[in-house]
């Protein structure tokens, strides 16, 4: 089994890299790809770059150029729901596009013809998900998750977000790798840890924040690969 481990920064990734302590540097497409043997299972892992273009890009050459099988994100998320603070984990049950807008000619919001305004997970992925938050006794929330190429700082554009997409966390690259997997047919797993609220503090709390919380994220993705192996 070959399975990719994907963040849209460096920092989503160091930690994981440093957990397989080995591994192989491949350049391909103007990015980096570390090929690692785990436990018996071929990994992939890469950092896409932030946004929905780099992690298009990134996602299709796993699944399609390295041959991933399943593929799981890690990563952090500004919050929209009030019950999701600073380090929570939240995994995405289906994802959209919160910028896609051709509601001009009567169509809903992230909605664009032949797509879909949302693209479900991996319903076997999020079900391991659970087993292992119970495990390590971490609370582990399901929720929509929004996606869009903008870095959300602003109490209104968050609401709109919230309440349209009936979404409870947002960030810059879930949906576009949820688009990517649907149409390979690789099953996915989108984790965020909350690094931020999506308000006017979001750039300080995300730097504050980043490092830690993006270990939360990747540590329980670990898990899920300790689980997938065995
Ligand atoms: N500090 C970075 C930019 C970070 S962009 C720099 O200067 O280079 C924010 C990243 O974290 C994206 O990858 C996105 O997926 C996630 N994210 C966290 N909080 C977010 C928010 N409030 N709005 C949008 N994306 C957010």
């Amino acid at each position: 089994m070959k399975i990719a481990i994907m963040g849209a920064m460096p920092e989503e990734i160091a930690p994981i890299l440093e957990k397989v302590k080995e591994y192989k540097t491949i350049e391909y497409a103007g990015n980096r790809y570390y090929e690692a043997s785990y436990k018996g299972v071929e990994l992939v892992i890469a950092y896409s770059k932030i946004g929905k273009v780099f992690s298009t890009l990134t996602a299709t050459t796993m699944c399609a150029y390295f041959g991933a099988q399943k593929l799981l994100f890690s990563g952090v998320a500004g919050a929209i729901s009030s019950k999701l603070k600073v380090g929570d984990l939240i995994v995405a049950t289906k994802l959209a596009q919160h910028d896609l807008d051709i509601s001009a000619f009567g169509h809903p919001f992230g909605y664009v013809p032949e797509g879909a305004v949302y693209v479900e997970a991996d319903k076997e992925l999020i079900g391991l998900a659970k087993e292992v938050a119970k495990e390590m006794g971490k609370p582990l929330q399901e929720g929509i998750i929004a996606t869009g190429d903008q870095f959300v700082a602003d109490e209104k554009r968050k609401n709109w977000i919230g309440k349209t997409f009936h979404a409870d966390a947002l960030e810059m690259e879930g949906a576009s790798v949820a688009v990517v997997c649907d149409a390979l047919d690789v099953p996915f797993f989108i984790l965020r840890a909350i690094s931020d609220a999506a308000d006017m503090d979001a750039s300080f709390s995300f730097d504050e924040f980043l490092e830690t919380s993006a270990v939360e994220s990747a540590e329980f993705v670990m898990k899920m690969v300790d689980k997938l192996v065995c």
